[in-house]
């Protein structure tokens, strides 16, 4: 066994796996299951507070009592982040990108009623220098007698690799009850963290399935990159390491649409044809994405050689509200 970082336990688990019989039937290909990580709790929920676990619990080791973290303007990191903090009593400031003009809405919406400080930023100053930003705003709250902490982008970093550590953990024992093995898994990559877990748990526990990721943003090299770097962070958390190249690390290229956060119909209009078909919702950002790539990846024949695929759905379904008017039109 290996011996993995503490952490705080905040989400409810082991999240459910479900079947997606329909869906799997008018494929004619594999069978799909889905992973609820939709259903990690409500205000919290999502993948990220599975990587929080492990962030927040490092940050309370070190006395800390303000979380500072960023995203998009429908960031579900940055709620997640806004509720763990309220839950704990620590205060919370999230750093969201806005080129102005957004409607209270979602998660942003959400963000408000927890209580976050939010303080926007411009889609460049994101880009270029949201760490410098979040390094001033430490250094004020510091000021004021805080004792603040930084989250950097999805708690995609080497210690909040261990969230999805854990929870390929969890697919296992789910696996042996269940009397199934799943030969490929598949999630969206948005920062990394989530499938850096997975690939990690995946080397080292020896399970030996096949995981891919749907970027919805950027593109392969990039995320083959930052999941690489994102590894080495988290060895230091460990007395082990893995031994693997790059190419390993499977992106699926080819469904960010029209960008990150940006839908086009035929997204949404899956979105759409998949809730009205098994019930599920998911969301614009990420999973819809996502799941639109590997069901038009099943068509093409590209999954012909796995039975059992598993999607995990990682959440999101407070960023849908924020595309309303662009459904049914
Ligand atoms: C952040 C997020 C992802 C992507 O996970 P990463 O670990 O950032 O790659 C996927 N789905 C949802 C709903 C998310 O909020």
């Amino acid at each position: 066994m290996i011996k993995l970082p503490n952490r705080i336990h905040l989400a409810n688990l082991p999240t459910r796996i479900e079947r997606l019989d329909r869906l799997s039937k008018e494929l004619g290909g594999p069978q799909i299951f889905i992973k609820r990580d939709d259903q990690t709790g409500s205000e919290i929920s999502g993948n990220k507070i599975r990587k929080l676990e492990y962030v927040i619990q490092e940050a309370l080791d070190q006395n800390c009592n303000y979380l500072i973290t960023c995203g998009g303007i429908q960031s579900n990191h940055a709620r997640a982040t806004a509720a763990a903090s309220s839950k704990l009593g620590l205060r919370s400031c999230v750093v969201l990108r806005s080129s102005g003009n957004d409607s209270l809405e979602g998660n942003y919406f959400l963000n408000k009623v927890l209580g976050a400080d939010i303080e926007f930023i411009s889609p460049e100053d994101y880009k270029e220098r949201r760490m410098e930003i979040m390094d001033e705003i430490k250094a004020r709250l510091i000021k004021e007698g805080h004792r603040p902490y930084i989250i950097p982008e999805g708690a995609s970093n080497g210690i909040g690799t261990f969230g999805y550590y854990t929870a390929m953990e969890e697919i296992l024992e789910q696996e042996k009850n269940m009397g199934i093995k799943f030969d490929a898994i598949v999630l969206a990559t948005g920062s990394g963290g989530t499938y850096s877990g997975m690939f990690l748990a995946n080397k080292l526990l020896g399970h030996g399935t096949k995981i891919f990721g749907i970027n919805i943003c950027d593109n392969a090299p990039y995320f083959q990159d930052r999941i690489y770097g994102i590894l080495q962070e988290s060895f230091s958390y460990i007395d082990k390491t893995i031994d693997f190249s790059k190419n390993e690390i499977e992106i699926i290229d080819g469904y960010v649409g029209e960008g990150y956060a940006q839908s086009t119909s035929e997204e949404l209009e899956f979105i759409h044809y998949l809730a009205k078909l098994e019930g599920v919702i998911l969301d614009p950002v990420y999973t819809g994405k996502a799941m639109y790539g590997l069901v038009n990846e099943i068509k093409k024949g590209n999954f012909n050689k796995y039975k059992n695929i598993l999607f995990i759905h990682t959440g999101g379904l407070f960023g849908l509200f924020s595309k309303k008017d662009l459904f049914f039109s």
